[in-house]
């Protein structure tokens, strides 16, 4: 049954007249509660207010999977205009972005010319940049950039998925570029070919991970709502003597907000992932699918508005 409304969820997701209308529609129903707003500058107040709670932030603009040149230049654009009014407005915020979003699907010169635009702005107001991980396919593409860039800037982070079994090599070879890494299960639909189909060996391989990479010494980010990866990560933190300033927890916005403010009393370092923009209706049905109980909280968002 899970499965079943999981998949779904996951093909609604992909049906363009829904997503339309959603847009002309406006993000009204869903700004201040899973997203920010339709663009950065109306996500603000939101962003504050988490700040003001003891919360860090990283904003992410929805849309991916970009097929035309110029949107992915409006993309970089608009990515440098977030970071400078970030600085400007002296906001606890990050920014994330997904490499589809500024061409990887086009060419990768197209990627590479958008991203030092980016890096460059980043780089000169402290802002890190964390590149998102999207599907297996580009999982190979996205890592080579990220290496690449690492090299020169330092403001630049990636996401790992405890999903794939090639992430434990990943890890590795990572070593020596001391990276900030944030850690996730992973969102998308991947064949068993390459990625674990249970999800208890997802949850075994994201605790090997973790472990691997404080260890290594690594920053880390550990994106996840699951209790029981947030305790083992505490618990291995106090094994190893690994001060609460080499990692930090993340959550999705408007999900476990109120274990997002324990996390924080208790003296952790804890992010909220707020995305914003047009493109909230996909991003919505994806976090539907992943936890369908999301359902009636989605319902009484749509009553209310
Ligand atoms: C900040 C952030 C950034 C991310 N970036 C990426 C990325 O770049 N690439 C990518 O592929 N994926 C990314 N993801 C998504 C991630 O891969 C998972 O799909 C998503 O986080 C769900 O997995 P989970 O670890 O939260 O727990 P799940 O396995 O979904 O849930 C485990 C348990 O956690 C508890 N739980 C989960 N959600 C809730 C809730 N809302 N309320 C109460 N309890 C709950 C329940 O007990 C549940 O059984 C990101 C996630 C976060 C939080």
């Amino acid at each position: 049954m899970e499965a079943i409304t999981r998949d779904f969820f996951l093909f609604l997701s992909k049906n363009h007249l829904l997503n339309n209308i959603a847009k002309k529609r406006g993000g009204s129903f869903a700004a201040g509660k899973i997203i920010g707003g339709t663009d950065f500058k109306s996500s603000i107040k939101f962003i504050r207010q988490l700040n003001d709670s003891g919360l860090s932030v990283t904003v992410d603009h929805l849309g991916e999977f970009v097929d035309s040149e110029a949107v992915t230049r409006e993309r970089t654009a608009e990515c440098i205009e977030t970071i400078e009014m970030i600085s400007r407005e002296k906001l606890d915020s990050q920014v994330s972005l997904k490499m589809t979003s500024l061409g990887l699907d086009i060419d990768r010169k197209l990627v590479i010319e958008n991203m030092t635009k980016i890096l460059d702005t980043a780089e000169r107001h402290g802002v890190m940049v964390t590149i998102d991980m999207e599907d297996e396919v580009r999982c190979q593409a996205t890592l080579d950039i990220f290496k690449e860039f690492k090299a020169k800037y330092s403001c630049i982070s990636t996401v790992l998925q405890a999903y794939l079994y090639r992430t434990e090599r990943d890890l590795s070879d990572l070593a020596d570029y001391q990276p900030f890494l944030r850690l996730v299960k992973g969102a998308y639909k991947e064949s068993p070919e390459v990625a674990f189909p249970e999800k208890k060996d997802v949850d075994e391989n994201y605790k090997k991970l973790i472990e691997q990479s404080l260890l290594n010494g690594n920053y880390t980010a550990i994106a996840s709502h699951d209790d029981q990866i947030i305790e083992y990560t505490k618990m291995l933190a106090k094994k190893h003597h690994i001060p609460n300033s080499q990692f930090e927890f993340q959550m999705l916005y408007g999900m476990r907000s109120k274990t997002q403010l324990d996390l924080v009393k208790q003296g952790y370092k804890m992010r909220v992932y707020v995305p914003y923009g047009l493109d909230w209706y996909g991003y919505f049905m994806r976090r539907l699918a992943e936890r369908p109980s999301n359902i009636a909280f989605a319902f009484k968002g749509m009553v209310k508005s």
